[in-house]
């Protein structure tokens, strides 16, 4: 493998791109092609990593979002992973039409777990219509597939919402958990700006067995809190960024046995590719990333990362 490239199918060969199983290629959303500060982003995919030791898991991936110059498939994207030691993901819906994705992808490929949800976010946009009703209730029904072991991301996102929406955001979060609780499923928790009420709420209602913070956004108190309960701290490219030492500092006092990683493609890149596309083949540039944090074996590092997610998810065999 040539370290410069991307994995072949990464890799913009012509106007069209290249699709292999294009019925399963992300065709719904698009992620923007300029970043939040309105500049734009290079497009090419970075180059693929040296293989992990050990394989990993990535717990939290959208493969229905395209990003990039080409559009790839479902079974691609995690063959490319799958050649860089990242043997299997967990595939996260977040509104109807990537819910029912999410399923479909289940069908055709036995590497991956998945999760359903509305998106804290999205929750009130289906209210405003008066859908909020079935389309949690449709959300209730896909989470029945067997390979559906997380209901997720549901949470808080105080950045992007706001004003009456709220009260709507809180009440979906606590009807997530519910279903959760009823299905015996992993609930997967989305936190922007938000971390008192995501424990307050979590509390209230009684926490899920299994409760992943994806993207673990928190400083030392959140990490105690999550030691506390059990919780799962599931570390992104964030933790790579320069600016994120609150969140290295979070990672050297996590529960070792509660520490998994995800990518939450297409987003979150990792350093040194913040703000290009994001993929499942890059869990390793954070991993290793993690060991050096806590000054761990690689290899040890990754046979944990392992053995935890079999812990929130269950197994993929
Ligand atoms: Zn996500």
């Amino acid at each position: 493998m040539c370290a410069s490239l991307p994995p072949a199918a990464y890799r913009w060969t012509d106007e069209e791109g290249a699709v292999d199983d294009g019925a399963l290629a992300g065709e719904g959303e698009t992620r923007a092609a300029h970043d939040e500060a309105g500049r734009k982003r290079r497009l090419e995919y970075p180059p693929a990593p040296e293989p992990l030791p050990v394989p990993v898991v990535d717990n939290h991936t959208h493969l229905n979002f395209r990003d990039g110059l080409v559009a790839v498939g479902v079974r691609a994207a995690l063959d490319a992973a799958e050649a860089v030691g990242v043997h299997r993901a967990v595939q996260v819906g977040c509104d109807l039409p990537s819910s029912r994705f999410t399923v479909e992808a289940l069908d055709i490929d036995s590497r991956l777990l998945g999760a359903v949800a509305l998106h804290p976010n999205d929750a009130p946009r289906y209210a405003a219509r008066g859908e909020f009703e079935s389309a949690l209730a449709e959300i209730e029904q896909l989470a029945s597939h067997p390979r559906v072991r997380g209901i997720g991301e549901t949470g808080l996102d105080y950045f992007r919402t706001h004003g009456e929406a709220l009260e709507i955001q809180r009440d979906s979060f606590r009807r997530h958990i519910d279903i959760a609780k009823r299905l015996g499923l992993t609930l997967q928790i989305h936190d922007r700006d938000a971390h008192d009420d995501v424990v307050r709420i979590l509390g209230e209602e009684g926490a899920p067995e299994r409760v992943v913070f994806h993207c673990f956004s928190g400083d030392e108190d959140l990490a105690r809190t999550c030691n506390e309960n059990g919780w799962f701290l599931s570390f992104a490219g964030t933790v790579t960024f320069k600016n994120a030492e609150n969140l290295r500092r979070a990672l050297t006092i996590a529960d070792p046995a509660r520490v998994l990683v995800e990518t939450d493609s297409p987003f979150l890149t990792p350093h040194p590719y913040r703000g290009r596309p994001n993929a499942s083949y890059m869990v390793p540039y954070t991993v290793r990333g993690m060991a050096e944090v806590l000054g761990a074996d690689l290899a040890e590092l990754c046979s944990r990362i392992g053995e935890n997610t079999v812990a929130a998810y269950g197994s993929w065999d």
